[in-house]
């Protein structure tokens, strides 16, 4: 049964598609059996993951709205080696159709049940917003991912994303918890980085990914070759710590 993540921060600019479409395709790369969903209308890990937006015949919008199964609807990236439930400007119309729907929070649950035993891991790249959409990502989620820069303000947006995920928790989805914070984008000379670091594995202890991702321009120019960094430059420092994030999630997923 497929293990089911979403990568979410309220914030936008965080690293939430970067790290969805190399965690994708670095567990790819060992083996495992995996979908992306993606729930941003900007399309950014469809793109990322060498589909064109522009082109879907069918999306995660006619999945949300039950016009068709995941089954209908996902691709698979054949440079990239995990299926993609892709994701443009039509998801955005969803936020307000859904309005009027009943479970209108759990399609996106529903609809992936339907293939939960044909992957090992599913990854929601979610929207920079606490949105309906969002809500249908930690709805049906096992756990989230946040990644953060190791910023002062980075902490401060934390509390109401935990906030949001108690409540979700407590309302509407008991499954879900924190997995863990993965530290992207790290510039280890800055000492504000540093500390912040620092703070975050006091304050949440092994919640913290050991894996850190470095600041790394591969990872930066990899989507507009329309390829996530671990595809589109394996050896590059960024996409080498990917990899390794990937081999930490198989191995925390394997504890009891
Ligand atoms: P989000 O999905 O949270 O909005 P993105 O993953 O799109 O964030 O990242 C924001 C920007 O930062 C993008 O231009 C991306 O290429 C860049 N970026 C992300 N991670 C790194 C990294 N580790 N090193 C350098 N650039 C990065
Ligand atoms: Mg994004």
């Amino acid at each position: 049964m497929a293990k089911i993540f979403c990568v979410a921060n309220q914030k936008g600019g965080v690293g939430k598609t970067t790290t969805t479409v190399n965690l994708a395709a670095g567990l790819a790369k060992i083996g495992q059996r995996v979908l992306m969903v993606d729930l941003d209308p900007q399309g950014n890990a469809t793109m990322g993951s060498n589909v064109d937006k522009r082109a879907l015949a069918l999306s995660v919008y006619d999945v949300l709205l039950e016009s068709a199964s995941v089954d209908e609807a996902a691709v698979l990236s054949e440079k990239c080696g995990y299926h993609v439930l892709g994701a443009n400007r039509e998801l955005a119309g969803a936020e307000i159709e859904l309005v009027e729907v009943e479970r209108r929070e759990k399609r996106l649950k529903a609809a992936l049940a339907e293939v939960a035993d044909r992957y090992d891991f599913i990854l929601i790249d979610c929207p920079p917003s606490l949105s309906m959409l969002t809500l249908n990502g930690l709805c049906s989620a096992h756990g989230v991912i946040v990644p953060m820069q190791c910023e002062y303000f980075a902490l401060e947006g934390l509390t109401d994303l935990v906030n949001t995920i108690k409540q979700v928790h407590a309302n509407l989805n008991t499954e879900l918890k924190i997995i863990g914070l993965l530290r992207v984008m790290f510039d280890p000379r800055i000492t504000l980085q540093q500390q912040v670091s620092d703070q975050l594995k006091s304050h949440f202890g092994d919640k913290v990914f050991d894996t850190v991702i470095p600041r790394n321009v591969r990872l930066a120019e990899a989507p507009s070759y329309g390829l996530p960094g671990v595809v589109f430059d394996p050896a590059a420092k960024g996409s080498l710590a990917y990899l390794a994030f990937a081999s930490e999630m198989v191995a925390r997923i394997a504890q009891p």
